[in-house]
């Protein structure tokens, strides 16, 4: 299943094929799927209708679009989300026209020193599919706005670590559909793979107002700079130490009562977790939250080296411990109160509740 995930093609506004997917596998478990007008795929698990929770992960990658070919048939590029450029020299992509057509990632060669070295620029690159000219290029279907995917398949790493080109966060829908053939919950859950999270959280932003829950709960990616020449303090998570819960982001502060709740769990259940701190980047949990009135969220997330490269790396057992402890979390939402009963103090010699959050 991981495999077909992230080997299925979806860049933000293109979801369709890996949406079928997911609607597909989330049809053999939900009580109900649809795909929204914004393209989310939506699976709904009933429960005793205590409440609601949207767990959401998106389904669209980073990719390319086709800006400009040129008379010799060399295609130029523009990025959908963010696309780190020192990434990009000598990749091999997948054009998308009529077919899938094969395309490099092309560099002028090092004996060649026409340009001073300067920082690379997406102009720069160009995608080279072996067409003589501009004709032979648009012959295959491939026009301005047509769209460029890495070819980055799933690949078996050492141990229980796996890469491909989109673990984030095919790696995250992956979680939920986990997550949905063993949950139970008084709660109704809503499984949501969601489009367009790379470029702005924005189907997210239509499918929380949709849905509008009481808990929202973002699985996605998160770094592991647990590599060489990086210094302790930075280095975010680590791989193997467990899934990780945000505290914060640039896009939400975590609710610091479910990210307690949630540690709670992790600690009766013996399941490893870390702490996510992130001066950069965002998750769907940041829209979700301020959602109408407000939603309690929280992001859990899986430690990922070289995030936002062809070669987005995990650890199985990090994997497992979340779905693990979302099943969990599931099944004790019971005992989480939504809105926090606070102690009774008096007001003008009136003795009243107050209840907020
Ligand atoms: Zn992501």
């Amino acid at each position: 299943m991981l495999k077909s995930l992230s080997n299925a093609v979806g860049v933000s506004g293109y979801e369709d094929e890996v949406a079928e997917l997911i609607k597909s596998e989330m049809e053999k478990y939900a009580d109900e799927v649809e795909i929204d007008k914004m393209g989310n795929v939506i699976g709904l698990k009933r429960g005793k209708g205590k409440g609601k929770i949207m767990l959401a992960a998106h389904m669209d990658e980073i990719g390319f679009v086709v800006s400009h070919i040129d008379k010799n048939g060399f295609i130029f590029i523009s990025p959908v989300g963010g696309i780190n450029v020192k990434t990009l020299i000598s990749r091999r992509v997948i054009v998308h026209g009529n077919e899938r057509y094969y395309g490099i990632m092309g560099s002028v060669p090092p004996h060649i020193k026409e340009k001073e070295e300067k920082e690379l620029s997406i102009e720069d690159i160009f995608v080279d599919i072996g067409a003589k000219d501009r004709e032979e290029v648009l012959k295959k279907g491939i026009k301005v706005g047509s769209i460029i995917t890495y070819d980055g398949d799933l690949k078996k790493l050492s141990g229980r670590r796996y890469t491909s080109k989109t673990m984030d966060d095919r790696i995250g829908v992956f979680v939920l559909m986990e997550t949905l053939k063993k949950a139970k919950s008084s709660y109704d859950i809503y499984f949501v793979a969601t489009v367009q999270e790379e470029v702005g959280l924005r189907g997210a932003k239509t499918s929380g107002y949709k849905i509008s829950p009481d808990i929202g709960i973002a699985v996605d990616v998160t770094l592991a700079n647990d590599i060489p020449e990086v210094k302790e303090h930075k280095r975010i998570t680590e791989l193997g130490k467990g899934p990780a819960i945000t505290i914060m982001d640039r896009s939400v502060i975590g609710n610091k009562r479910l990210n307690s709740f949630i540690e709670k769990i992790a600690q009766e259940e013996n399941i490893p977790l870390q702490r996510n701190i992130l001066s950069r980047g965002g998750t769907d949990a940041g829209t979700i939250h301020l959602t109408k009135e407000g939603v309690i969220s929280t992001t859990l997330s899986i430690p990922t080296r070289f995030v936002h490269s062809t070669v987005e790396c995990v650890d199985m057992n990090d994997v497992e411990n979340a779905v693990k402890l979302l099943v969990k979390v599931l099944e004790k939402l019971d005992s989480f109160a939504v809105y926090q009963e606070k102690k009774t103090y008096s007001t003008y010699g009136r003795s009243r509740k107050q209840s907020y959050e």
